[in-house]
């Protein structure tokens, strides 16, 4: 947990990042930093992320209450607060709408594949929460059952939510789904997806406990072991999942 000073310099820094690499547009997206057990820094509704000034941030309590600010919080604050209510290890959540990794999430694919090593080593997977109605306290149960596992969320026909223990690491998991997603999208193009054999993907496990340590909490992409990997083309990509997924190594 930092300062709220720090921290209100900080979310505007992030808000100014999100909107030069286009992963928000017009009011899009949110942003939080945890200042105690009780109150959460976050940007405010209906305004640009990429124009805020700090005095533009809004405090509020775990329910969601205003503790503090001239302008209204943003109505995506309940994904916020489960979050910081089922992470304890999570200060700050990270949520736009990168168009690459927002068109897999509205095509109804996860980005759940071993294609890049580095993406294994720093995220695992990233899966895909059903649709919920934003502003709603729907939103929030779709991203329940995934919060405990994952850094990363792809949101179905919605966008991305990523989170971790500083505001930094949170946006870093944004830049490096939505760098992933367009590698997917690439391999798509492509007509063929190469995927890493199993042996691989454990020895990115072993390599990612040693540079994330045990805090890191997503599990590794699903490993494809009924096929060889010049097999695993386009069509053989939807396959296992949950079955497999419950069985997947965690650090
Ligand atoms: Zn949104």
């Amino acid at each position: 947990m930092s300062s709220e000073h720090k921290s209100r310099k900080a979310i505007v820094e992030i808000g100014g990042r999100l909107h030069e690499r286009g992963f928000i547009a017009a009011c899009d997206g949110n942003v939080s930093v945890r200042l105690s057990r009780n109150s959460v820094l976050v940007t405010p509704t209906a305004m640009s992320k990429g124009m805020m000034k700090p005095s533009d941030l809004v405090i509020v309590d775990m329910t969601g209450r205003k503790l503090k600010g001239r302008r209204e919080v943003t109505s995506e604050i309940g994904m916020h607060l489960l979050i910081y209510r089922m992470r304890p290890d999570v200060n700050a959540v990270v949520h736009a709408h990168p168009p690459t990794a927002t068109g897999f999430a509205a095509a109804g694919m996860a980005l759940d594949q071993p294609l890049v090593c580095e993406v294994i080593i720093g995220l695992g997977q990233i899966p895909l929460a059903p649709y919920g109605t934003p502003g709603t306290p729907e939103l929030a149960e779709t991203l329940e059952p995934l919060v405990p596992q994952y850094d990363a969320v792809l949101m179905a026909n919605h966008g991305v939510v990523t989170y971790g223990g500083d505001l930094q690491s949170a946006y870093m998991k944004m830049e490096t789904v939505e760098h992933f997603a367009r590698i997917a999208l690439t391999t798509h193009i492509l007509g063929r997806q190469q995927y890493l054999e199993d042996e691989e993907v454990d020895k990115l496990v072993a390599a990612r406990q040693k540079y994330m340590g045990v805090n890191s909490a997503a599990p590794m992409p699903v490993q494809y072991s009924t096929s060889t990997p010049a097999a695993r083309t386009k069509g053989s990509r939807h396959s296992e999942s949950s079955d497999v997924l419950s069985t997947l190594l965690r650090s």
